[in-house]
């Protein structure tokens, strides 16, 4: 950090210090301690050099990629409002950290035979005028700003091996050794995001917990994003989800520190803020807008199956998902062993899943539909539901089918429903009523649900059909002819 970057950020602590001290407040070390660390990292990410760094790390092309179809679908199937293309890259780039970049560690795995159960033998620190170090820090945990680092010794290594796990603070050093804790975790994920163009701030949660929140400007708002879970936009998962009080959050962008007293996460304040999102339930104002994801496509044009009325190409969405690992595409994804799951659906919730054409769709009757179980919990199975249709996503549901007591044979077993209904319809609803054991189960879930039509009728697109026949018939000409001439 440059001597200038230095006193601005000396200058901003001792302002924070003096409005604290100004209303009667005390801040407590560790507060101070976070917004050192978080206006560091912060300033650190502007560094056009550092981000240079994390940018040739990003697979750019392919997350472009992804979010451009995102932008697409959204706007393709009428979504209001469609999904901007920063958000949609905010949310791609978060699933890759995740999934593809940066670990979690509990306790290191030994760096000379891998061997995972390792012991935990001191933590030695490297801040100027502590102890001294029975091993001496390596030129580049000083580098990387590690202040920390936790020693773990393998006692299947002879002699038994001990393994160092700085604690890197500088987000650069981050790109390199792609593991840690959420503070690690949310330094690179920031820098990654920065390098990308988002705008982003680090939020610090005084009782132990670290996030990054990224600009919207197509929301205009600040957006929660976790990188250790994968969530996007659920501000309340802190305090909803893990049952844990948020006090005293700050948030630290390079511009300045924030002080998020009545923190969107927070159940004590922001009732207002809460209920856009949708994440209220009964209010004494308009009602909560359900959640719901949004469509992706089902990317189901190679499913293997030996149905070829199988309903194709089509996107879905659904009231909730369980990203990454169990999004709502995987319940179209053909693969038994993948599934949608939704939290939303327990104790007798209403929980849905969809299945839509594209708008410019002929619309299709639908003869039948199959669910396939999931892995594990049958109590999440769903037992009472109802299959809606609807044409365009300006239409009303109807009824279609319904079902009762359904029951699975096991796990990965398919249930197939007949539909009566001659309604043609673009989108099909899975509404789900009641599970298996309502008591029981936390979820819904499911691994697969397919919709089966009718063959097209011949009067559907009658130029196209037959050109396709006229097609294959003089393909089989030609191929009689070949024949013949042998
Ligand atoms: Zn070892």
């Amino acid at each position: 950090m440059s001597h200038d970057a230095d006193e601005q950020l000396a200058r901003q602590l001792q302002e924070e210090e003096n409005r604290a001290a100004g209303q009667g407040q005390v801040l407590p070390p560790s507060m101070l301690g976070s917004m050192q660390d978080g206006l560091q990292c912060a300033r650190r990410c502007e560094d056009e050099l550092v981000q240079a760094m994390a940018f040739s790390v990003l697979p750019m092309e392919q997350l472009q990629a992804q979010a451009s179809e995102a932008v697409e679908v959204s706007s393709a199937m009428g979504e209001d409002p469609a999904v901007a293309l920063p958000d949609a890259l905010a949310e791609t780039l978060l699933a890759w950290f995740k999934l593809s970049f940066f670990s979690w560690v509990d306790k290191l795995p030994c760096e000379r035979c891998g061997n995972g159960n390792t012991q935990n033998v001191g933590i030695e620190t490297l801040r100027p005028g502590a102890p001294n170090c029975s091993f001496p820090p390596r030129s580049e945990e000083l580098q990387g700003g590690a202040q920390r680092v936790e020693l773990y010794r393998c006692d299947h290594c002879v002699p038994a091996h001990i393994s160092r796990f700085p604690r890197y603070n500088d987000p650069q050093a981050l790109l390199d050794s792609r593991k840690g804790r959420c503070g690690e975790w949310a330094k690179c994920f920031g820098l990654c995001c920065r390098a990308a163009g988002l705008d982003v701030r680090w939020i610090y949660d005084m009782s132990d917990h670290t996030w990054v929140e990224y600009y919207s400007s197509a929301m205009g708002r600040w957006l929660h994003m976790d990188p250790c879970e994968a969530a996007y936009d659920k501000p309340l998962l802190y305090e909803q989800g893990w049952g844990k009080k948020l006090h005293d959050v700050i948030a630290c962008h390079h511009l300045g520190l924030y002080d998020l007293a009545a923190y969107p996460g927070k159940q004590s304040g922001a009732a207002d803020w809460r209920q856009q999102r949708g994440e209220t339930g009964a209010s004494s104002a308009a009602p909560a807008k359900a959640p719901a994801t949004r469509y992706v496509k089902a990317h189901d044009e190679r499913v293997a199956s030996d149905r070829p009325d199988r309903l194709r190409g089509g996107f879905v969405r659904a009231s909730g998902e369980n990203k990454p690992h169990e999004g709502v595409a995987k319940v179209a994804d053909g693969n038994p062993h993948s599934k949608w799951l939704d939290f939303g659906g327990a104790n007798g919730r209403e929980t849905w899943l969809e299945y839509s054409l594209s708008q410019q769709a002929t619309p299709v009757t639908v003869t039948s539909f199959e669910l396939t179980s999931a892995n594990d919990f049958p109590e999440r199975d769903p037992r009472d539901f109802v299959l809606e249709g609807s044409t365009s996503t300006a239409d009303g549901w109807r009824h279609l089918a319904a079902a009762n007591n359904a029951s699975f044979l096991g796990r990965h077993a398919t249930l197939s429903f007949d539909v009566s209904s001659s309604q043609p319809c673009r989108r099909w609803r899975l509404r789900i009523t009641a599970l298996r054991d309502n008591s029981a189960a936390n979820c819904v879930q499911l691994s697969g649900f397919a919709l089966f039509a009718k063959p097209a009728a011949p009067n559907q697109s009658p130029a196209k059909i037959s050109e396709q026949r006229q097609g294959l018939e003089q393909e089989g000409r030609w191929r009689r002819a070949a024949l013949l001439s042998r």
